[in-house]
């Protein structure tokens, strides 16, 4: 099928996105809208000229720091709700423009909340108040997971926690642990997952991504993780890949951001394939899609197009996003059984 052609089936797919970060998906254009209107300062106010600062471009060294790098132009956006709700509409019109039907978008709120030092309640009720709006207007479901970092103290994350508890009925799913992975273990957020998974959230840890394997045997065996971050590291060692198997852990992998920040060379050689040959529940997702200019359309086309994923395969993993996802037991089944029948149409 011609590049195209393939572009558009894959595009007109219902799909799922479990993995992306709200941070990471704000578009060009109201990065310059926000900074003329609160007089913030940018390397530029011309899309083409500012995107280098956001964005990793073509020809850049790939690594984690050039890719958390990017974020550190970002972080001075966050300075209202106005501002929190319109990033966070956008952010669902555009995953709803690309067929994206479900998706468990996930926030920082201690990066929200950095400048306007306002409680991580006030923000999580914006974009939980703006998510169910923009699920409105368009035809997507969205949940959200909170995430908490590695990198910040373990007092972050139970307020993390707390919030996330106070917020699930009004559409927080489940936690996550992100952050600088090399260095710091989770081992000391082990009491946060486990109130978390005790109040029925789902528990999601980035892991086997910028550090080994061992990362992603510490998420399952002691943080109570449902599903992995990336996780695509597992590929390093037998006994955590038939740990994952076993359990059925689901594995959010973003090809493009692996590229990015240096943890892969290129999607030809991506464990992925690898990864769904052994019987892990592998799903496709984007992680950051301003960071890394992608779509989901555009992740499963260069996995199709780059390591001989085929349509059937495609389907797999779309339904493998359907069956791990955060929702309670009635809605899972509910989604599973709505994907179904899309895909097989
Ligand atoms: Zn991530």
């Amino acid at each position: 099928m011609p590049d195209q052609d393939l572009h558009s089936t894959i595009r007109a797919l219902p799909k799922i996105d479990l993995h992306r970060h709200l941070e990471g998906s704000l578009r060009l254009e109201t990065l310059i809208a926000v900074a003329t209107e609160y007089e913030i300062t940018l390397p530029s106010f011309n899309v083409e000229s500012l995107r280098p600062y956001v964005q990793m471009m073509p020809g850049e060294e790939r690594s984690w720091r050039k890719f958390l790098g990017k974020f550190s132009v970002l972080r001075q956006f966050y300075r209202s709700e106005k501002i929190i709700k319109r990033v966070t509409q956008e952010v669902i019109a555009d995953a709803a423009a690309d067929n994206i039907k479900y998706m468990e978008l996930r926030f920082t709120p201690q990066a929200l909340n950095n400048l306007m030092r306002c409680d991580y309640a006030a923000v999580v009720d914006w974009v939980c108040a703006a998510t169910a709006e923009a699920s409105q207007q368009h035809d997507i479901q969205v949940r959200l997971i909170l995430s908490m970092n590695r990198h910040e103290s373990v007092e972050i994350g139970e307020l993390v926690l707390q919030a996330a508890i106070e917020y699930h009925k009004a559409g927080v799913v489940g936690v996550d642990l992100a952050g600088q992975e090399d260095g710091f273990s989770g081992l000391p957020f082990r009491a946060v997952f486990e109130r978390a998974k005790t109040e029925g959230l789902g528990v999601t840890i980035h892991a086997g991504e910028w550090a080994g394997a061992h990362n992603v045997g510490e998420a399952v065996e002691y943080l109570h993780a449902d599903r992995i971050g990336h996780g695509i590291r597992s590929i390093e060692d037998q006994r955590i890949l038939s740990m994952l198997v076993a359990r059925g852990t689901a594995l959010e992998v973003c090809p493009k951001s692996n590229i990015d920040s240096g943890v892969i060379d290129s999607f030809e050689s991506h464990p992925l394939p690898r990864l769904y040959a052994h019987g892990v529940k592998t799903t496709i997702n984007t992680d950051d899609p301003l960071i890394s200019n992608v779509t989901l359309t555009d992740e499963i086309v260069s996995m199709m197009h780059h390591a001989a994923m085929s349509l059937d395969d495609v389907k797999t993993h779309i339904m493998a996003a359907a069956n791990a996802s955060f929702l309670p037991a009635a809605e899972q089944t509910a989604l599973a059984a709505k994907f179904g029948a899309w895909l097989s149409a």
